[in-house]
């Protein structure tokens, strides 16, 4: 671990038609940032490819501290690179790299090295605005203060990236939005393939279809947003409703691109009070008619009240009935919720139940989601 201090950084600010929007950086915070395990980097490799993108190898991105900012001798200091997350649909994937056709999971003892391990690179940045999770200042903790995203240069986020993939760790741009940092992305994944042979994860709201297209010959796998209905879409993610309908369609295409290329793909939709069956129905249409299901998992992600924000939550036990109905008319659609009590820490349905990796499963019982326990759902 390296301790890095940073210069101040004016805040950045731009307009959207009706509204401005400002990014606050460290600026004149002079937070320093501690950047979590790296690598050596080859230079002259990363100096090439840089020049490629046209970029420079060392140009600040924002990136998203993990955790609060903590203050020691007087000095501010954000950990970056320090997420990790666990790819959790993994107990569905076979050997092959497919989904299992048959509607069976694998226990975690089976996978060869357990649920694979992601190092989350979170850039500071979204092109969006879900209200949910940005108002005003673009992102706020759960507390409801603004997180500050911090300027780094790029070359360390590689050797961040670096030492992820020496750790055995996959590395996954996140966010904010790594759509927002696309030249940055690339070259840092194509790197990664030259120098290690190794391929990267996104999890992106779907609206950049050329890049993700770019990306795809060193994507292993992606969790790409499709966050409502059409008419509704534009509301969830802060855009104009007219816009709405060009997103969703750009997501079904960014999946597209993913599962027909043979990635991994993560569909991920938020789960609100409101949300109907019938709305999730038209998704998991939509989702099965573009996508090749061999690669492609739905992940229902239940909606987590944030400050500021007076969506309704949707009440568990009944979107687990929901999720049960839509399964039972798309049978050949891997769907998931995050469940706390299933150490894999994810509720796998198949063709209208419960999948459990039980041999009362594999003969047809249909499991009570939460019964025996008092288990809640984690956050989505
Ligand atoms: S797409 Fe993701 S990062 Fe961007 S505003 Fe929405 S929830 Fe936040």
């Amino acid at each position: 671990m390296h301790l890095y201090k940073e210069r101040s950084y004016d805040r950045v600010i731009w307009l959207l038609p009706g509204k401005e929007w400002t990014m606050f950086t460290n600026v004149n915070s002079n937070i320093s940032y501690d950047l979590f395990g790296q690598g050596e980097i080859n230079v002259d490799a990363w100096a090439a490819i840089c020049a490629h993108h046209n970029i420079d190898p060392h140009q600040p991105v924002l990136m998203l501290p993990h955790g609060k900012t903590t203050t020691a001798g007087g000095q501010k200091i954000s950990r970056i690179l320090w997420e990790v997350r666990k790819l959790y649909f993994y107990q569905v994937v076979d050997t092959i790299g497919q989904l299992w056709s048959a509607s069976r999971i694998s226990t975690i003892d089976e996978l060869p090295s357990g649920l694979p391990m992601t190092r989350i690179i979170s850039f500071g940045e979204c092109n969006v605005s879900c209200p949910y999770c940005k108002r005003d200042c673009q992102f706020r903790d759960d507390d409801g203060e603004v997180i500050v995203s911090i300027l780094v240069p790029l070359s360390q986020v590689l050797a961040g990236c670096v030492g992820a993939h020496s750790r055995g760790e996959i590395v996954r741009f996140s966010g904010g939005d790594p759509v927002m940092f696309r030249r940055e992305t690339e070259a840092i994944a194509e790197y990664l393939a030259a120098v290690h042979g190794t391929k990267v994860s996104i999890a992106h709201n779907g609206s950049g279809t050329s890049w993700v297209k770019r990306l795809l010959p060193n994507l292993s796998s992606a969790a790409i947003d499709l966050k409502a209905v059409p008419e509704k879409i534009g509301m969830v993610m802060g855009i104009k409703s007219e816009q709405g309908q060009a997103m969703y369609t750009r997501s079904l295409a960014t999946q597209a691109v993913v599962s027909q290329g043979g990635a991994l793909l993560d569909v991920r939709t938020p789960v609100f009070g409101t949300t109907s069956t019938d709305e999730m129905r038209r998704l998991a249409y939509d989702i099965c008619r573009v996508n090749d299901l061999r690669y492609t998992f739905w992940t229902w992600r239940l909606y987590k009240a944030v400050q500021g924000c007076d969506w309704e939550v949707a009440e568990k036990d009944r979107v687990i009935e929901q999720m049960q109905r839509v399964s039972a008319e798309f049978p050949d659609l891997w769907l998931g919720i995050r469940a706390k009590w299933q150490r894999g820490g994810m509720e796998y349905l198949r063709a209208g139940r419960v999948i459990d990796h039980s041999a009362d499963a594999e003969a047809g019982y249909d499991a009570e989601i939460g019964s025996g326990n008092q288990a809640i759902l984690a956050p989505g």
